[in-house]
């Protein structure tokens, strides 16, 4: 039997699940307070869906896919990116009525088939956002900023935000024919990706990483140098808006993000906390698409995040505990007088936990309490059932608060609240 997770394909185990938890409940209390839903569509899709949207010469379509045929001889394709999969719902459900503007967000995995390796896998976890119904340069900056600040609140560090336009169709066909011309006299200096790239989309040579295609690609022609007056003002008013929230940001006249879909505005969210792979978040205008998709010409745009990536840049979190009490019983004696104490705690919104389960001693039951990470610890023996007097510890400074047993629920349930004694697992709680 095969006993290891897929190549590229990781385990979220607790401990770790609960920082994944907290970036998303993040996203969800940070993205509603800028009026964007959830939606949740399928995790494959017919292939058509891909094909000529994320792009035929982009890398993801051209090597990436988890492509194949179902028994019923359909082509399928697990997702690689979320933005295709809404539009196909919005258009399928016929979301945009009039002039309405849709924002949505998914949470979810996708699957590319990349060579793997730290904060690169064949199944990552995405965070995204889509505005359909508005061209306004407004709303590309108000997602940047909502992303900027979704990562500030998450304590992800060393962020760098950059800007680009990749324009609108008349400035992109100008400045394809001077990259034409300007890529042909090098060609023996380029890969054979970028001679493929060339012949079939020369925009796409700036997505090369082979290091011995670095230097023709640093001397070929900005696309600022050809913006149509309309691309020349979106991008102004992005910066003028940006600049006027007090949004640092730098401009990477270079950048073109690997999608085919994207128009005006292209933007990128970096973290110095990583390696090598330390883009966050990818994201920008596609205007266009959602008619190519066969809708009204409905214009959008909107980012993904890796979750992977951001919770590798958030750095060390404290590990997260399975219960805010852990209930030890002294002997046989009392077992059942621990289980209506665990019962009566959780009722009243207490995370508590025992192991008083098959007669495990008293010392199998401390080991647990340690491996639940739990910070309170009550032990149940005959003298606190006969007193009715029972002493929570705090096993990381032995502090003792003793109580009767009408006021254990109370005390446990104010311990339970302290941000102190359980960063993670009171969080949600808290801030809830
Ligand atoms: P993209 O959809 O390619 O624009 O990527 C948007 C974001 O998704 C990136 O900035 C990464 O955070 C994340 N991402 C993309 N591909 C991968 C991958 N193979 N493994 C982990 N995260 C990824």
């Amino acid at each position: 039997m095969t006993t290891k997770a897929i190549r590229g394909t990781q385990d979220i185990l607790p401990g770790q699940v609960e920082i994944w938890q907290r970036v998303e409940e993040s996203a969800r209390r940070t993205f509603a307070l800028y009026g964007f839903q959830e939606m949740r569509t399928p995790i494959f899709e017919h292939t058509a869906v891909f094909l000529k949207t994320t792009g035929e010469s982009t890398d993801i379509v051209q090597k990436q896919m988890y492509r194949f045929t179902d028994m019923g001889g359909n082509d399928l394709t697990l997702r690689p990116e979320g933005t295709p999969p809404v539009i196909r719902a919005y258009l399928e459900h016929q979301l945009g009525q009039g002039r309405s503007i849709e924002r949505y967000y998914y949470i979810g995995p996708m699957f590319r088939y990349e060579r793997p390796q730290q904060g690169r896998y064949r199944q990552f976890h995405q965070i995204g956002v889509e505005v359909l119904g508005t061209e306004s340069a407004h709303l590309d900056a108000e997602v940047i900023e909502m992303v900027m600040r979704w990562l500030r609140d998450l304590g992800v560090r060393d962020l760098r935000l950059l800007i680009n336009t990749v324009a609108d169709e008349p400035s992109r066909v100008a400045y394809r024919k001077a990259l034409v011309r300007a890529q042909a006299g090098h060609l023996d200096e380029l890969c054979s990706d970028c001679h493929r790239r060339h012949r079939e989309n020369p925009l796409r040579v700036f997505d090369c990483k082979v290091d011995t295609c670095q230097p023709v690609i640093a001397q070929l022609p900005s696309i600022h140098d050809y913006l149509s007056d309309t691309s020349a003002s979106h991008f102004e008013r992005l910066r003028e808006v940006l600049g006027s929230w007090g949004m640092d940001y730098e401009i990477d006249p270079r950048m073109v993000r690997g999608l085919d879909y994207y128009r005006e505005t292209v933007f990128e969210i970096t973290s110095g906390a990583l390696g090598a792979q330390d883009s966050l978040v990818g994201g920008g205008r596609y205007d266009g698409l959602v008619a190519q998709m066969g809708g009204r010409e409905v214009p959008g745009v909107g980012f993904a995040a890796g979750i992977e990536r951001i919770v590798l840049a958030m750095g060390g979190q404290p590990e997260a505990t399975a219960a805010d009490v852990f209930v030890v019983a002294f002997d046989d004696s009392t077992v059942s007088a621990v289980h209506t104490i665990v019962h009566q705690l959780r009722a009243a919104g207490v995370r508590a936990l025992c192991a008083a389960y098959d007669g495990r001693s008293k010392k199998a039951q401390g080991s647990a309490a340690r491996r639940s990470r739990a910070p309170w610890q009550l032990v149940v023996g005959p003298d606190e059932v006969q007193s009715d007097r029972y002493t929570l510890r705090r096993l990381a400074d032995d502090r003792r608060l003793e109580c009767s047993g009408e006021a254990l629920v109370s005390t446990a349930l104010s311990l339970a609240n302290e941000p102190a004694a359980n960063p993670t697992g009171s969080e949600s709680r808290n801030d809830g």
